[in-house]
C-alpha cells in the first residue's frame, strides 16, 4: 500500500489525470494556471539559492582545484558527446520521415514578432555575470554557477581555518535549502496535475495533429535518444544498470514532464539522485546543477528537427554542408537555452539565421512547442541523471 501512495505514482496518476481533465473539461481546467503557476514559482524560488549552494560547497568538498578541474573537465566531455549524439540522432530520424512523409509546404501566418533573435554574443553573454544581484533576480542560473564557482575555487585558498568555516556554512545551508526543498517537492501531485490541466486546455491537443509529421519526428527521436542512447552510454561507459537507477530517479522525469523546465526540476532531481540513487553527493551538486543549464540533449535534437523540417516546409533544399552547421548550431543553441520552458524555441533562431531559413518559420511550429517541450524537459533531465552516474564512477576518491 505504502509503495502504491509513493510520491512517483502519486504524480504520475496527477499527469494521468490533468490530462484527463484539460481534454474533457477545458473551461475549467483553464483556471489551474494559478495553482500550477504557484508551484512552478515555488520550485523555482528554491531552486537558485541551491544551485549556490550546491555547487559553492560541492567545489570546497572537492578540496582543490585539481580535483575540480578533473570533474569539470569530465563532465563537459560527457555533456558534449551526448549532446551531438542526440543531434546527429535528430538529424538521421527527421531525414528518414521526411523521405517516408514528405510535408504540403505551407507557411507561417502567425507573427512571431516576440521571438528575439539569439546570437552568439547571447550565447557568450550567458556564462558572464556582471552583476551579482541581478544574475539572481533575472533567474540567470548559469551565471549562478560560475559565481558559486568563483567563489568556492577562492575559499579553497582561505586559511584552514576560514576555509572550515566558510564549509561549515555552505554544508549547513545547502541542507536546510534542501529540507525546504523536500517540502515543495511534497506537493507534486497537485502541482503536476494543475500544471498539466491547464497546458491542455490553453494549447489543445488538436494542433499536434496538423503537424503530426513534425510531432513524429521529434517524438521518435527524443524516445530513440532517451530510451536506447542514454541508457546504452550508462550502461557501457557507466556500467549501471539504466532500468534500475530509472525506477529510481522516475520522480525527477515526472516533474522535468510537467514543468518543461530543467531548472524548476533540480531540487527533485538533486533530491532523487543523492537520497534514492545514492550518487555521491559532491558529484550530483556539481553535474545536475551544471547539467540543468547547459547540457539539453531533448532541446539539441528537438532544434536540429524543427529547423530541418521547416527548411522542407519552405522548399528549401538543405545541402550535407547545410546539415553540417545545423549540427553544430543545434548544440550551440542548446547549451544557450535557458533552463525554463519554451526557452529552446528562443535559441532556435540561431540555427535558423545559420543557414538562411526564415525566421518566421518557427511561427508553424509554435502551437505544439508546449507539448513538445514536455517530452525533451523530459530528455534533458535524463541525460543529466545518467551523466551524474556515470562521472561517479570516474572521479577518484
Ligand atoms: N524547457 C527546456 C528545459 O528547461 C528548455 C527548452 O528546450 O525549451 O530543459
Amino acid at each position: 500500500m505504502r509503495r502504491l501512495l509513493s510520491l512517483e505514482n502519486l504524480t504520475l496518476t496527477g499527469i494521468v489525470l490533468g490530462i484527463l481533465f484539460g481534454v474533457l473539461f477545458p473551461d475549467v481546467a483553464i483556471h489551474m494556471r494559478l495553482p500550477g503557476k504557484a508551484f512552478l514559482d515555488l520550485l523555482k524560488m528554491i531552486a537558485l539559492p541551491l544551485v549556490f549552494f550546491s555547487v559553492f560547497a560541492s567545489v570546497i568538498n572537492l578540496g582543490n582545484v585539481s580535483r575540480l578541474g578533473d570533474l569539470g573537465w569530465k563532465t563537459v566531455l560527457y555533456y558534449l558527446s551526448t549532446t551531438f549524439l542526440a543531434v546527429l540522432t535528430g538529424i538521421i530520424v527527421v531525414n528518414i520521415i521526411l523521405y517516408l512523409f514528405p510535408p504540403e509546404p505551407s507557411f507561417a501566418t502567425q507573427s512571431v514578432a516576440e521571438i528575439k533573435k539569439f546570437s552568439l554574443e547571447d550565447l557568450i553573454r550567458s556564462f558572464v555575470p556582471s552583476n551579482i544581484v541581478r544574475s539572481f533576480y533575472d533567474f540567470q542560473v548559469l551565471h549562478v554557477i560560475v559565481i558559486a564557482i568563483l567563489f568556492g575555487s577562492a575559499a579553497l585558498y582561505l586559511s584552514d581555518e576560514d576555509r572550515k568555516f566558510v564549509s561549515l556554512f555552505a554544508g549547513s545551508f545547502d541542507r536546510l535549502i534542501m529540507k525546504v526543498a523536500v517540502w515543495i517537492i511534497a506537493l507534486s501531485p497537485v502541482g503536476v496535475f494543475a500544471l498539466v490541466a491547464y497546458v491542455i486546455a490553453d494549447k489543445g491537443l488538436d494542433a499536434i495533429f496538423s503537424l503530426w509529421v513534425y510531432a513524429l519526428a521529434v517524438v521518435v527521436g527524443l524516445l530513440i535518444h532517451g530510451v536506447l542512447n542514454l541508457p546504452a552510454v550508462g550502461y557501457l561507459i557507466g556500467r549501471f544498470s539504466p532500468y534500475r537507477y530509472f525506477h529510481r530517479v522516475k520522480e525527477a522525469l515526472l516533474i522535468a514532464f510537467s514543468t518543461s523546465s530543467s531548472a524548476a526540476t533540480l531540487p527533485v532531481s538533486m533530491e532523487v539522485a543523492t537520497q534514492k540513487a545514492e550518487v555521491k553527493e559532491e558529484v550530483a551538486s556539481f553535474v545536475l546543477p551544471l547539467g540543468a543549464t547547459v547540457n539539453m540533449d531533448g532541446t539539441a535534437l528537438y532544434e536540429s528537427v524543427a529547423a530541418i523540417f521547416v527548411a522542407s516546409l519552405y522548399g528549401i533544399k538543405l545541402t550535407i554542408g547545410q546539415q553540417l552547421i545545423i549540427f553544430f548550431t543545434a548544440a550551440l543553441a542548446a547549451i544557450g537555452a535557458a533552463a525554463i520552458p519554451s526557452a529552446g524555441l528562443v535559441t532556435m533562431t540561431l540555427v535558423f539565421s545559420a543557414v538562411g531559413i526564415p525566421l518566421e518559420g518557427i511561427a508553424i511550429i509554435l502551437s505544439i512547442d508546449r507539448f513538445l517541450d514536455m517530452l525533451r524537459t523530459t530528455v534533458n533531465v535524463w541525460g543529466d541523471l545518467i551523466g551524474a552516474k556515470l562521472i561517479e564512477r570516474f572521479v577518484s576518491g
